[in-house]
């Protein structure tokens, strides 16, 4: 079987791109796609279908044909047969608006990729001035309660480390470290740290079951043979995993930390210790910041030939510094809101100059780690900084969206007498059949004992709400940016702040009131609890199998443009995370996918489905 993206409407200023199957029905096929993604992602055999006949397995497959095949070997029974397709996303701005507010490497044999050279259009940020010019200053190692990258704030990390490194105060760019193997290759806290940081991975491994069936598959084909990726995202025990697994699949990886306060120092330590030329560790200043993504991109004999991005700042160096670079580039994985809209805006301006996947909208990102993810975590985070309980407590939610919805069930469960505020009445319809009282901010806003904004907006809590709260009434924000509560507002003369613990100042009135005010402002679970690794797993796989489709695409089937990843793809990486709940997946029979006008492989479900 092969399959063959076909653009339907090249001519038009936002294409379609639809899927072409062009296998002739073969009950058996042999695994010879053109997408390595696809091959990547094919389980066994399952029913036969004459439109997406199921593979054998593995062992029973004939060698693939073309460089860039890759057999699965441990398919998940859940899975069905993707085929490759590159879904434009048809209003780009329109999204954005919604989301508006940011061991060992194995070398590969050919260690080269040689392609045609692009013409790289000349570099000018279009949206330089606003977008990274806004980026909050990442201060010195010690000031760790200043503010954190915004462009990094709409992804999430482990923001815990068990080992504390902070009484060594030596920056780790004047210390020489060498692994046990003798390479140097790397810039990170402390390399013995390392055993530590290697049972955090061993344990991130535990819950991230689809890079693990992803590496078992690649015991035999490495569809990232030859890729050199470049990579800028939190460094955590997950990040390892999901780069153990790209260097099982083939690639180099060189990785810096697309965070200043995330990384954890032991993990990173692991990492560089299996081989990975880590840049990257806890409290870096702004130009350390800088300094890592250039040491991961400004290395002799080596060049990255793909890029795996949270929050753009890479992108943007390689775009500023050293935009030669995008000749050899074949394409980009962005994962955060804020690096998204940028490749958009560049695309806009006709200055992207390499395809990209936009991971964000993901479906199953969008849904997991929005919702689930904070359903968990806001609970987490309160505690950690609180020790409050939550049963009885006055809460109010401003926002309903996936983020709201998670915390408000979360809070519900726990016993919270729970308020929500909406500006949309649909969200605001779905609060209220959820059981939520929809107020307005100002009707609870003196009984509440909590308050949590997750709107994406700006000033939903103003200083005259700060003003009118309760004595002891906790603020927090689990919103992307730290702008949905007027905090600034707060610094001012008669107001005296008290640092209590890590991420927790009570902001004390002249009559003795106190609020307490959590990571400032920031996103509570990023800033002060960890994230559930299997969320993070999700989001993981995916970004694998972008950098595998965009590595592997032939020339052509993607422009200069941002692409969401197929929906079967979406569908794929869920089933490759059921087999962890011993979840048995209905089959469609054939009368029923008839009926229902589908395939029986999927996608299951339209473009615009809203799950
Ligand atoms: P969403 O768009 O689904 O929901 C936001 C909701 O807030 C919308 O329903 C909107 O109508 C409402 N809203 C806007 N302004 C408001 C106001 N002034 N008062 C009351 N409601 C208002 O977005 P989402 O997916 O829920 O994400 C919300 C924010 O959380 C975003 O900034 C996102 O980047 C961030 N986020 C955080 C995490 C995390 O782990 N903390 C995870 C994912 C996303």
């Amino acid at each position: 079987m092969s399959v063959q993206v076909v653009s339907a409407a090249a001519s038009t200023k936002v294409p379609e791109v639809e899927l072409k199957d062009l296998s002739p029905p073969d009950p058996e096929p042999q695994l010879g796609m053109s997408s390595a993604a696809v091959a990547a992602m094919a389980p066994p055999a399952g029913a036969g279908d004459p439109e997406t006949p199921a593979l054998a397995p593995a062992a029973e497959r004939p060698p693939a044909p073309g460089p860039a095949t890759f057999s699965p070997a441990a398919a998940p029974p859940a899975g069905k047969v993707p085929q490759a397709s590159a879904m434009k996303r048809s209003d780009p701005h329109h999204q954005h608006q919604r989301h508006r507010d940011g061991g060992e490497a194995l070398v590969s044999p050919d260690g080269t990729v040689t392609e045609a050279p692009r013409t790289v259009k000349k570099i000018q940020f279009a949206d330089q001035k606003q977008e990274f010019n806004k980026r909050p200053t990442k201060i010195g190692r010690r000031s760790l309660s200043r503010s954190i990258s915004q462009s990094s704030t709409d992804s999430y990390s482990s923001a815990a480390s068990y080992t504390d490194s902070s009484d060594d105060e030596t920056s780790p760019r004047d210390k020489q470290q060498k692994n046990s193997k003798g390479s140097g290759d790397f810039c990170v806290k402390n390399i013995k740290q390392a055993e530590f940081g290697r049972r955090e991975i061993e344990i991130a491994e535990q819950e991230m079951p689809a890079l693990m069936a992803l590496r078992k598959r690649a015991q035999g084909e490495k569809p990232l043979a030859g890729a050199k990726i470049v990579g800028c995202t939190h460094i955590t025990a997950q990040t390892a995993v999901l780069m153990e697994t790209l260097s099982a699949l083939g690639a180099q990886c060189r990785w810096a930390a697309c965070n200043i306060y995330s990384t954890l120092n032991e993990v990173a330590a692991a990492l560089a210790e299996s081989g990975f030329p880590v840049f990257a560790w806890k409290g870096e200043s702004e130009d350390d910041f800088w300094w890592c993504i250039d040491r991961c991109v400004n290395v002799e004999g080596w060049q990255p030939n793909m890029i795996l991005d949270d929050g753009g700042d890479l992108t943007h160096w390689i775009y500023k510094k050293y935009p030669n670079m995008f000749k050899k580039i074949k394409g980009i994985v962005e994962e955060s809101v804020t690096g998204v809209h940028r490749l958009y805006q560049l695309s806009k301006a006709g200055k992207l100059c390499v395809p990209a996947m936009n991971v964000n909208d993901s479906v199953t990102k969008q849904k997991f780690d929005n919702l689930y993810c904070c359903r968990e975590s806001i609970l987490d985070g309160l505690k950690r900084t609180t020790d409050m309980m939550f049963g009885g407590k006055q809460v109010v939610v401003c926002g309903y969206g996936e983020v709201g919805k998670g915390c408000c069930a979360a809070l519900k469960a726990m016993g919270s007498i729970v308020y929500v505020t909406e500006i949309d009445p649909i969200c605001a319809l779905q609060a209220c059949m959820d059981g939520f009282r929809l107020v307005k901010l100002n009707e609870v806003i003196r009984q509440v004992d909590i308050v949590i904004t997750c709107t994406g907006n700006k000033n939903v809590v103003t200083r005259e709400h700060l003003d009118r709260m309760k004595n002891s009434c906790i603020v927090c924000n689990m919103g992307h940016s730290n702008t949905e509560i007027d905090v600034a507002s707060l610094r001012t003369p008669e107001l005296t702040w008290e640092r209590v613990r890590s991420q927790v100042d009570h902001v004390i009135w002249p009559d003795g009131k106190r609020i307490v005010l959590l990571a400032e402002g920031r996103l509570l679970n990023l800033s002060c609890s960890t994230v559930p690794t299997f969320v993070l797993s999700i989001t993981a796989t995916t970004q694998a199998l972008a950098l595998i489709e965009l590595y592997n695409a032939p020339e052509g089937r993607y422009k200069q443009d941002v692409y969401l990843l197929p929906k079967k793809m979406d569908e794929y990486v869920a089933s490759l995370h059921l087999p962890t709940f011993d979840a048995h997946l209905t089959e469609l029979t054939d009368e029923q996918a008839k009926y229902l006008g589908l395939n029986k492989n999927g996608p299951f479900k339209p473009n615009y489905y809203r799950y």
